[in-house]
């Protein structure tokens, strides 16, 4: 399928995203305008394996492949309206994976910095957003688990794979009044929490929002 060229096709899968995000954003309380008109915007079946495509606006995580996964849509939208993102800000994502959140974080704000583990998903991911125009995305491959030191401070970061604790180098490279989400392992059972992080002058401010499944944040020594 070309992707660039409109087809009615096209109009049906504006239609499923329209319906999506009236259904499962909208309806569920998130209520940030350009949360909502980026979540409208960009095509998340685009982003998805062929196979997965049709299930694409559904609501729910899909595989991505190399054991991974798009993040259910509402998850997607509620973790960037924690964000409270402006346009000017420079935000930091851990675990680019397939590129939709990422998308999602160029349409809001001006600069994103993304770094992908997985050389194949930073790969594709990269030549997606490119296809697509954005011009704002910073491509990162490698270990993530130490941010991006030469581009802090960021105003936000978004991890989008789960730690048994918060990376030092997260809370180091935010901004004073700066916030991040990310979900962090609790107990046993393998459950997770996404953790809502703000760092103000004085303390880190640290609120547990909802229960969540991510995959690992993976950490390689040699990267
Ligand atoms: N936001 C992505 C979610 C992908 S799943 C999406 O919507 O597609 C989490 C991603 O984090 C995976 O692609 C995984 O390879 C990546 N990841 C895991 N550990 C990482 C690390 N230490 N540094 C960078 N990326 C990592």
């Amino acid at each position: 399928m070309n992707e660039n060229k409109p087809s009615s096709s096209d109009e049906a899968w504006t239609s499923h995203r329209l319906q999506m995000v009236e259904n499962q954003i909208v309806r569920r309380q998130v209520k940030d305008p350009a949360v909502i008109e980026a979540m409208r915007k960009v095509p998340r079946h685009l982003f998805v394996p062929p196979e997965y495509q049709d299930s694409s606006y559904h609501d729910g995580p899909l595989p991505i492949g190399y054991e991974q996964t798009i993040s259910q849509p509402y998850v997607v939208a509620s973790m960037t309206e924690e964000l409270k993102l402006q346009p000017e800000n420079r935000v930091l994502e851990i675990g680019t994976g397939c590129g939709y959140q990422t998308a999602v974080l160029a349409e809001i704000t001006c600069e994103v910095f993304t770094i992908e583990i997985i050389p194949q998903l930073a790969q594709k991911a990269q030549k997606l957003l490119g296809k697509l125009g954005y011009k704002n995305i910073h491509f990162r491959h490698g270990d993530g688990s130490t941010g991006w030191p030469e581009k802090a401070p960021f105003d936000a970061i978004i991890v989008t794979a789960a730690a048994p604790v918060i990376p030092p180098a997260f809370i180091q490279q935010l901004k004073y009044g700066g916030r991040m989400v990310i979900p962090v392992e609790r107990g046993m059972f393998g459950s997770q929490d996404l953790i809502l992080i703000i760092k103000d002058y004085d303390r880190v401010k640290e609120t547990s929002l909802y229960p969540v499944r991510f995959v690992p944040l993976i950490t390689r020594d040699e990267d």
